[in-house]
């Protein structure tokens, strides 16, 4: 719970604030943009929300907040039931982001896929009742697909409760070592007819993408939205190899995708030939940064 003694100076007068346990990892921005801002190295109500939607909004984020510093002066029951009951928030044709954001994974973003031949978890929610219930709702997990070893959470909880597989790649193993899945090398691995596991180390040596239906791509840290700039972008720090991060880019040129959902960064839905063109550009920016012809 946000402690109201602790509240930033930065916040807007009114109900909506962050305290000073925030930990600036973008999750409220990316649910309530219209609300919460980046300011001095912290997120804060930059603007208190103006109607009923915006009140929603900021709800959800105060839920999906990894470390509870967003609080509220005058609590709304019904408000913050709503909000509950709205995740898995649904994105398009059966894929939903969870919310519950993990401090285990500086509040890595997660997803969750309804399918008929069992249910996948793309990394790791806090485990809390309300998703499980909500995933045993809907037919319980099957597989829970990691694409990094940052970003694992509690996925092993998950995985014990529903008898989930856990996928990782070999690289990354240690952090979920209990993996019944392990994906080597950097070849494309099908898994039915609608996924395809594409290991693209870099920032990791372990990084993996999920591309489902050839719409959905489920990138970890591997590549992201940046809503501000309006570029795909992809990390410049904390980089394993950062030529292979480039070929890993390369790589997913092969491929067509219309979503990039991220676990850090913003998620973004463009039509495939749109995203193909960021992607150039992505790898135009870093090669010309790079010095390379
Ligand atoms: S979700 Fe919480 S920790 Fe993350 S930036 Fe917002 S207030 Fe800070």
């Amino acid at each position: 719970m946000a402690d109201p003694t602790k509240r930033l100076d930065s916040n807007a007068p009114g109900n909506f604030f962050v305290d000073a346990t925030c930990i600036n990892c973008d999750t409220c921005r990316q649910l309530a943009p219209s609300s919460f801002e980046e300011i001095g190295g912290y997120s804060a109500v930059s603007t208190q929300p103006q109607d009923a939607d915006g009140v929603h909004h900021a709800y959800q984020a105060l839920l999906a907040c990894p470390v509870g510093s967003i609080g509220t002066e005058q609590n709304d029951g019904v408000g913050l039931k709503t909000a509950m009951g709205s995740f898995p928030l649904h994105l398009d044709d059966g894929v939903s982001y969870c919310g519950f954001n993990s401090e285990k994974s500086f509040g890595a973003n997660s997803f969750f896929i309804e399918h008929g031949n069992g249910n996948w978890l793309i990394d790791s929610p806090r485990y809390v009742k309300h998703l499980i219930d909500m995933f045993e709702r809907r037919g319980g997990l099957a597989h829970i697909f990691l694409t990094h070893k940052d970003d694992v959470a509690d996925a092993d909880k998950y995985a014990a409760h529903f008898g989930a597989e856990q996928i990782i790649h070999q690289a990354d193993l240690e952090a979920a070592p209990s993996a019944e899945r392990i994906i080597h090398g950097e070849e494309m691995v099908r898994i039915g007819s609608e996924f395809q596991i594409i290991p693209v180390p870099g920032h990791t040596a372990g990084s993996m993408v999920l591309l489902y239906k050839n719409r959905f791509l489920f990138t970890g840290d591997h590549l992201w939205w940046d809503s501000q700039s309006q570029v795909l972008d992809a990390p410049t720090r904390l980089v394993w190899k950062r030529w292979t991060l480039m070929d890993s880019l390369r790589k997913l040129l092969d491929y067509r995708f219309e979503w990039v959902l991220a676990g850090h960064g913003d998620r973004v839905h463009l039509p495939s030939s749109d995203m193909q063109r960021h992607l150039l550009a992505l790898l135009e920016r870093r090669e010309k940064r790079s010095g390379l012809p």
